[in-house]
């Protein structure tokens, strides 16, 4: 079983639509896939018609943006009934506030002398949810940065960089609350990626735990085989899971789907947790 827990779509920041998604998680042979677009659930429908017959499950979830003591991360939220009004409520402010902090860093950008646009970078997101990537991408167009991920620098995107500018973000332990609540399941994302600016504290992810945190996602990209380590050993005295997956962005990052995955029995014991849905096997 080859079960890949984080991937993005074009109803975010990835450049698959959520059905070439499906069909690349499928070409990838992947048994599972998530979906999990930043703060929306608006690639659910085409990825679910696009399962239909495949054999690959699709676990429906997201990646929610959020805010502690000043350091941003995301809480990956997996298998929530979508239409559960307290979450849909959070989710839409972030998603929201994705456009005012997309054109006002359009506007950063310009002033400092790139020629992008806040037509072009709507263009590029194609109606997903706007976010650096996007203004990233146009950066590239405009010739100012060779490379999506040279835009995540001090000079331009970077977490306090000349050009970004902060969105509204949910408290992590609301997040994990609202995410329970909706029958979901939360697994803190990439929590030692470094090179994204600062990381949240051992002593708040003891906390998070505590207040029914799942599982911290540890075989991903931007852990090194220390990290891995040191995380391991803190799911392991907080009893957390621990997952693995891609993050996958499609063409606008280099990481294919399954460059990293979950175990099948860590996969199980997470399914377990949900009551808002169930998988969809295809
Ligand atoms: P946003 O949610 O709009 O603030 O954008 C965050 C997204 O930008 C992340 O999900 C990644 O896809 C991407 N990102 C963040 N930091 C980096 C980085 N250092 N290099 C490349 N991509 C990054
Ligand atoms: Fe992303
Ligand atoms: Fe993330
Ligand atoms: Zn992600």
């Amino acid at each position: 079983m080859r079960i890949d827990l984080h991937a993005h779509s074009s109803a975010s920041d990835g450049t698959d639509s959520p059905a070439e998604l499906v069909r690349n998680a499928v070409a990838a042979g992947l048994d599972v896939v998530a979906l999990t677009d930043h703060d929306t659930v608006s690639g659910y429908a085409e990825a679910t018609a696009a399962v239909a017959g495949t054999g690959l499950t699709l676990v429906t979830g997201a990646e929610l943006s959020c805010v502690v003591d000043g350091i941003s991360m995301h809480m990956l939220a997996y298998l929530f009934d979508p239409q559960e009004p307290e979450l849909a409520r959070e989710r839409e402010l972030v998603y929201n506030d994705r456009f005012r902090r997309a054109e006002a860093m359009v506007e950063r950008c310009r002033a400092l002398g790139a020629p992008i646009t806040w037509e072009q970078v709507r263009r590029i997101a194609g109606g997903g949810a706007v976010g650096r990537p996007h203004v990233a991408s146009a950066l590239v167009e405009a010739g100012v940065v060779a490379s999506v991920d040279e835009a995540f620098t001090p000079q331009w995107l970077a977490n306090g960089g000349r050009a970004d500018v902060r969105k509204h973000e949910l408290d992590p332990f609301e997040a994990v609350r609202l995410v329970r609540g909706a029958g979901g399941v939360p697994v803190f994302a990439h929590p030692g990626a470094v090179k994204r600016g600062h990381t949240v504290p051992e002593k708040v992810i003891a906390d998070l735990a505590a207040a029914g945190l799942a599982g911290l996602e540890i075989d991903h990209l931007d852990h090194d085989e220390d990290t891995r380590a040191r995380l391991r050993g803190l799911a392991d005295e907080l009893g957390l899971l621990a997952t693995g997956s891609s993050d996958y962005h499609g063409a606008r990052k280099s990481v294919r789907l399954g460059a990293n995955t979950t175990p099948p029995a860590v996969y199980e014991a997470l399914v377990a947790q949900a009551t808002g849905r169930a998988p969809i096997t295809g």
